[in-house]
């Protein structure tokens, strides 16, 4: 199911890290040209570099950190702001005109320009409302991003199968010890 407001590569992106089996898709220079010229943002003869791959890895957790405030949890954001921030400067954005719509074109390439579509999307979809349905999960043993589209914008985790029922029963485990 695609996303909409160009959330599905966003979603993508952050869960590039899995927190449980530890594994990161993106954690060499080569790991994520790889990855960013496999979806359309990077042409393939473009130089990556570790600063590259530490760039995108703090945007990476950045973008986690404000999905986890999305999901009404107590996470501070002003560090992960200004990560935002600094990757829209770094990208150097040229705002271009539809009949439609206004679209943030990055000026910068390379990695910068695509980290800053990657941005683009995130503001195009606080402009349109999508943006706060973008959720990392509740449970912090899995840390993932989903699109939460219950109606009433409920949903806490990733999986009420996986994740929900954890925290569940973990919980339950600790109310059992409590009256114990
Ligand atoms: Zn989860």
């Amino acid at each position: 199911m695609s996303l909409p407001d160009g959330l599905e590569v966003v979603a993508e992106f952050v869960n590039t890290r899995d927190i449980e089996p530890g594994t990161d898709e993106i954690a060499t220079p080569e790991a994520l040209k790889t990855w960013l010229v496999a979806r359309g943002l990077l042409p393939k003869n473009t130089d990556v570099s570790v600063d590259d791959v530490a760039r995108a890895a703090d945007l990476r957790e950045a973008v986690r950190a404000l999905a986890l405030h999305n999901n009404g949890e107590p996470v501070e954001v002003d560090a992960s702001r200004t990560v935002l921030d600094e990757a829209a400067r770094s990208a150097g954005f040229t705002l271009r005109f539809t009949t439609e719509r206004a679209n943030l074109v990055p000026d910068a390439t390379g990695v910068a320009g695509a980290l800053g579509m990657i941005v683009a999307s995130i503001a195009g979809a606080m402009a349109s409302g999508s943006w706060e349905r973008l959720k990392t999960c509740a449970n912090d043993e899995c840390q993932g991003v989903f699109f939460d589209r219950a109606r009433n914008h409920s949903r806490r985790w990733c999986s009420m199968e996986v994740c929900g029922n954890r925290i569940k029963a973990r919980s339950f485990r600790a109310r059992q010890t409590q009256s114990e």
